[in-house]
This record gives C-alpha cells, structure tokens and sequence, in this order.
C-alpha cells in the first residue's frame, strides 16, 4: 500500500490536461443536441402526438397506446441519428444516485430467426425492473419484487452514451412511491394548487404556479491515482484519517485564485456535455477550500431541474475519469477543511410570468409579493423539523451543527428593510392605518429592495432578492428531499392562509381588510424564526434556543421528525405521501444512515489494524535498532541523554498503538450489539450513539502517529497530497 502513495505522487508528476474540443464555437450549434426537445418533437413527431404531449403536461391526459406507439417510433428516429442502440427507463431509487437497466431496440422477429428494430410506446411508457435491489422500507414484501417504472412526460428524453434514457417514476406493484421524483411530482402539484388559489384572490389571470429551482453543486476534484490509494475515500466517499496539511484554506488563495489546467480541462468538457444535454449550467469556479470548485446552471422548472442535477452529478464522475481525477461530492471529504453544500435557490412564479418572490411594480404587486414572503415565513417557522429532516444524512451531518458551522437550526435571513418593512406592518393596530401602510408603504419596495444590498452568507434559509436560497442541502443529495418538504409545507401553508381569509370574508371583512389581517398575525406569529445576525455564532445558538427554535444535531432523531404531527399533516394532508410511504421513507433514511457509519467503522477499523499499526509498529522496530546501536557505541551516561527523546518516541508510539487496538474492538463490539437491535430506529441511534463516537477518538490517534512515523513509510497519499495536487 504505501508503495501505492509513492506511485501514485509519481503519476501526478507526468499528468498534463487533456485537450477538449467543442464542436463549434457557437454554442446554439450544440446546445440540446443530446435531448428530444420541442424542437425534435416537431420534426419527428405528428401533430396529434404533439398535442398529447402537451395535453399531459398541462392537463395530467393519460396518452393512449396508439399515441404511445407514435411517440416512441418517433423518439427512435431520432435517436437513431445519434447513432443510439440501447435505451433505458432512467429513474431516481431512494440511494445517492440514478438507476438505469439499459436493453438493446433488438427483438427478435415472430418467425425467431431475424432481428428486428423495435421501441413501441408499451416500452416506453412502463416497465417492470426488479425492485428488490433498490431500498424499499419494507413497502415491498420478499415475494413481490416488481416494481414499475413509469414515463414522465414532463421531463424530455435524452441520450447518454449511445442510449436513449427515459425520465420515469419507480413506483411498487401496489403502487407506492419507490422514488424522489413521485413524491416530487405531487408536492409540486399540491403547491401550484394551493399558491394559484392564493394569487386568485389578487388577480384571476393566474391560473398556474409553477417552482423553480437553481441548485449550485459544490465538488472536490482529487487526482485518480492518489484516490486509488486511499481506501477510505473509494469505500466512503470520505477521508476517515488524515492530519490537516500546514497549510489549507487559511490565506484563501485558493477561492480567488486561477483554476488549474487540468480543471479547466475537466469543466469544459463538463459544460459541452451538459450544454449538448440541454442542462444550462452558467458558473463555474473555485471554492474556498483547495482543489474545491462549484458549478451552478440558469434555474429551471424544480423537476426539470432536478433531473438536470442528477444528470450532471452522474456526468461529473464519468468525465472525471477520462481527464485521471476523481470527483467527491460528499459533503465533507477532509476534516478541517470547508465541506460542500448544495445550494438550492428556489422561487414560485406565475403562468403571467410573475415571479412571486420578487417585488411588484404596483401596490396590488407588492401584496401578492408580501403575501408570499409573510408566507414562507411561517412555513419555515412552523416545518423546521420537516425541512431539517429532509436534508440531514450521516455525510451532511459533519457540516450541519458539528464541529463547525453552520448550526442545525433553522433560520430566515430577509434583510433590513423587508424585515423592517414587515415590523412596521404587524405593529401597525388599526384597520385604517393598516389601509394607510399598505397603500404607502407597500408601494415602495422596489426603490427599497433595489438598494438592499447586504447579503448574508451564514443564513441556512436567506432570501436574496427574487427567490430564497436553501443553504443547508447537502453536496451529494437528490434536491427532491429538499424540495418534497419545501413545496408540500408551502402548498399546506398557503392552504392554511387561504382558509384563513375566507372565513374572515365570509363574516363580512372585506377582502384587503381579511388579506390583511390574516398576514399581519402570520407575521408576529412567525417573528422568531428571522435573524439577521451571524447564524455560525455561539449567541445565535443561545439566542435561538431562548426563543424556542429546535437544534437537532443528531441525524436519526432529526429524521424521527417526518413522523411528527406537523410533518405528518403537511406530507400525509397534502396527499405527498400515503402512510405506508411515509413509514417507508423513515426506515430507508435511517438504513441509509446506519450503513453509511457502519461501512465507515468497518473500513476504518480495517485500516487501523492493518495498515497504520504495521507501518507505526515498523516504525517503532527501527527506532528500537537505533537505540540498540546508541547502547554498543556510547558510554552508559552518554547514551541516556543521547536516547532520552527516541525512547519517550517508543513509548508513545506504543500508547497509541495500543490505544487503537483496544478501541478498534470496542467498535467492533459496539456495532455487534448495534446489528442484533430489532428495529431500524433502534440500529440508527444505536450507531449515531455508540459507534460513531469511535471514529473520531480512533482517527484522533492515528493522525497523532501520521506526525510521527517516517513519510517514507506512511502508507496513506496525506492531506497536502490530496489538496494540492494539481
Ligand atoms: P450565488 O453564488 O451568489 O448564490 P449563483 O449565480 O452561483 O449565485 O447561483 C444562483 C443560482 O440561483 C443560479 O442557479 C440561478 O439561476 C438561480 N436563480 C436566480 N434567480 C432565481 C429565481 N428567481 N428562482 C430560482 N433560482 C434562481
Ligand atoms: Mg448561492
């Protein structure tokens, strides 16, 4: 193995960037090339089957067999031009990544002996994979392990490696989500619903709401040779040990410094795949820990954009590879050191192009804006635990409330003068004044918000001027967990609102005066969850306790809450979820997490035991040598001086050999007792309880030995290997 560090620092030395060509330097020439758009859809499609498309999109039409068989006839026309000969259902299973079972456009003829091209709109719009490979929760008993995938329409084929890929939802025999992307589908649903009732109350041309999303992918890129020598990071996705390098991210050269040839190599590549998929990704750019970059695309419709995101994660690991780096999407790949999030920037916008999110240009626009504001204000406030719940996992838990910020809490950033703006609005008490304020100062925010400048960078939940930005989601996440809770919990509290004012006119309030009121309560009701200040400081902490918001900082008691009242009432009331599902999605999560700690303790405790004791033992055995040689050589006094530091070397080498040793099975033992627990509950606390703690306390030793044992000899490529090399 240590040979393997050696080889591998040797590698890096010879690496040069790989030469990306784009096709042509307009980018329309490309752009899309790769999906079955509109505009293929014209050229390859007849009219009528158009028309289904559309009418399934907008209006939910099933599309018959005969359209079906149109559809899919003319998707192969088109994919043969691409030189495609497999397709495949793409789907989003309830792991860190997509699932895909490709087969070839053969079958064979009826007399048997001739092969014959065939894609009919059956294959297209279902079918059946084996389910009983992919995480269930028990939705699934061991005798039935259909599971279907079905067609979503809304979100257009593509072709990746010479196959046509197929956006499907993955759903049980007996129907039930197996997914993200159905739960997603539904929630996005129930929002459009609920927030176009709302906008009704303002303005009767609306008839849609649709989210969007703009997701910004943070990633670390480490060379493929030092990945290879790292078992942790193959088996984890995580360094489990590792000193910290003398120098890391401290003088922040890294964040404004020019990205490095083989990069840039690797995301022009990324781009042209992406841009020829039709995925609009914008930015690219260094991040503020070494070798950490970011991507991030134009927002797009939230399941569109999702898939998007998918797609690029799977794009990045693939061409990574070709230009020899690995790329790590765990949220905290190096202790230490900045971990990577997953920035969801998410909106609500109309079908008369409003964007609700942002200020209007008259009074009657900034109502609807304020309404949705005040909205999402008491969404937040009233689903923390809803909203935390759908981000935490055993990777993002190293980001959120650990060591270091930001904390587990959830919070709203506004900035100055919207906050302000909303103090002045909820202290104001009667009805005329209110009238007065809201023909005054709701008329102004444009001016306002134009110059609100100040930004806040430590805020998990932050508005930033037309849409809010959802900071606490992890790197390697599917953005539908995030999503699911954030448009189900606003569907329900726009539900709540719109109820709200109704009654209040139904008693004969008028309907600004009901508007009004309504909004006035939701924003002292809701006042706690803003803050303006530094959310990674320790008085937030206290000062957020003192105000009531939760800070859960353990990942299965945080999932527990998907099966709190609030959360139950938004994911079971809006028809998100039925119960089984819901129940379901609560034991794959806590599995999830269980095996991720138990996949790390055992590669850990591997590692220990039979790479780092040998080498420090070794270590230890020529120091030993050394110190026989001082004793022939020199006089008795001599040597004791001469040997003082070696021997105290010896002795703490053998401490912490031991030390290993002895909680390396302890661990074992722990997860042992862990494993016989009955339920998955039971297992997860078990491990987040008493295995985790084990991590640390062992790799704490083990870096002490990385500063003591010789380089030549450690057999782990070290974290100034891992970050630097370029
Ligand atoms: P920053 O790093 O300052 O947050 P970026 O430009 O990196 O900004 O990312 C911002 C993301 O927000 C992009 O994906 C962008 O398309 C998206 N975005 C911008 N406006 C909206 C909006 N109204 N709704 C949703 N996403 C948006
Ligand atoms: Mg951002």
């Amino acid at each position: 193995m240590s040979k393997m560090r050696f080889f591998a620092l040797q590698e890096l030395a010879n690496r040069r960037p790989i030469d990306v060509e784009a096709p042509s330097n307009k980018l329309s020439d490309y752009y899309g090339i790769h999906v079955f758009n509109r505009q293929k859809m014209q050229e390859y499609l007849p009219k009528e089957a158009l028309r289904a498309i559309d009418d399934a999109i907008e209006t939910g039409t099933p599309i018959d067999r005969g359209m079906a068989d149109l559809i899919a006839n003319g998707m192969k026309s088109w994919a043969k031009t691409l030189n495609v000969t497999h397709y495949t259902h793409w789907f989003q299973p309830l792991t860190d990544s997509t699932a895909e079972k490709h087969d070839g456009f053969i079958e064979l003829a009826d007399n048997g002996r001739e092969a014959i091209e065939r894609f009919s709109g059956k294959l297209l719009i279902q079918q059946e994979p084996d389910a009983s490979s992919f995480p269930n929760g028990g939705i699934r008993n061991t005798f039935e392990a259909r599971g279907y995938t079905a067609w979503d329409v809304s979100s257009p084929a593509f072709v990746v490696d010479a196959t046509l890929c197929i956006p499907t939802i993955f759903i049980s025999y007996t129907g039930e989500a197996l997914d993200y992307k159905t739960p997603l589908l539904k929630a996005l649903a129930a929002v459009d619903k609920a927030a176009t009732e709302v906008c009704q109350l303002f303005d009767k041309n609306i008839t849609r709401v649709y989210a969007n999303l703009g997701w910004e992918q943070e990633y670390f890129l480490v060379d493929g040779a030092l990945f290879n020598a790292r078992p942790d990071l193959c088996l984890t996705g995580r360094t489990l040990m590792g000193h910290s390098s003398a120098k890391d991210q401290q003088l922040d050269d890294h964040y404004f410094g020019s990205i490095p040839p083989r990069v840039t190599a690797f995301m022009k590549e990324l781009d042209l795949e992406c841009h020829k998929l039709g995925i609009p990704v914008k930015t690219r750019h260094n991040e503020v820990a070494p070798n950490q970059f970011e991507l991030a695309p134009i927002f797009e419709d939230v399941n569109l954009a999702n898939d998007h995101n998918q797609l690029v994660m799977d794009l990045m690991k693939r061409i990574a590879q070709k230009h020899h780096f690995h790329v790590l999407l765990h949220e905290k790949p190096f202790k230490g050191v900045n971990g990577s999030g997953k920035h969801n920037n998410w909106s609500l916008c109309t079908n008369t192009g409003i964007n609700l999110f942002a200020p209007g240009k008259t009074p009657k626009g900034n109502m609807l804006f304020i309404t949705f504001i005040v909205n999402v204000l008491m969404m937040v406030y009233k689903n923390q635990d809803l909203l935390r719940a759908s981000i935490v996992s055993a990777g993002n838990s190293h980001r959120l409330g650990a060591n270091e910020a930001p904390p587990a809490i959830l919070s709203i950033f506004l900035g100055r003068h919207l906050s302000h703006m909303l103090d002045v609005l909820g202290a104001e008490d009667s009805a005329n004044e209110e009238k007065k304020a809201l023909k005054l100062g709701i008329g102004r925010i444009p001016e306002i918000l134009l110059d609100n400048t100040d930004r806040n960078r430590t805020s998990p939940f932050a508005f930033t001027g037309n849409r809010f930005e959802f900071r606490a989601v992890g790197s390697s996440a599917n953005c539908a967990g995030a999503m699911i809770a954030i448009n189900a919990a606003m569907a329900h509290q726009l539900n709540a609102f719109k109820a709200q004012v109704d009654a209040l006119i139904a008693n004969g309030t008028g309907r600004d005066e009901a508007i009004f009121q309504v909004l006035k309560e939701l924003i002292n009701a809701s006042k706690n969850i803003r803050f303006e200040g530094d959310g990674y400081s320790e008085e937030w902490k206290q000062e957020a306790a003192r105000r009531g918001l939760t800070n859960i900082n353990h990942v299965p008691e945080a999932l527990m809450k998907y099966n709190d009242p609030q959360s139950r009432e938004v994911l079971l009331g809006e028809g998100i979820f039925n119960e089984n599902e819901l129940n379901s999605r609560i034991e794959v999560e806590l599995e999830k997490f269980t095996k991720k700690i138990q996949i790390e303790s055992r590669v850990l405790g591997d590692l220990a035991i039979n790479h780092i004791v040998p080498t420090a033992v070794t270590y230890q055995n020529r120091l030993l040598e050394n110190l026989r040689g001082l004793k022939e050589i020199f006089t008795p006094e001599e040597y004791e001086v001469m040997s003082a530091d070696r021997k105290d070397l010896v002795k703490e080498i053998s401490r912490r050999v031991t030390a290993i040793k002895v909680l390396v099975k302890e661990m074992t033992e722990a997860r042992k007792t862990a494993n016989h627990l009955g339920t998955q509950e039971e297992k997860a606390f078990s491990y987040d309880q008493h295995v985790s703690p084990y991590l640390e306390k062992i790799r704490d030793h083990i870096d002490h030995l990385e500063m003591e044992v010789d380089d030549e000899i450690w057999p782990l490529p070290k974290y100034r290997e891992l970050l630097f090399a370029k």
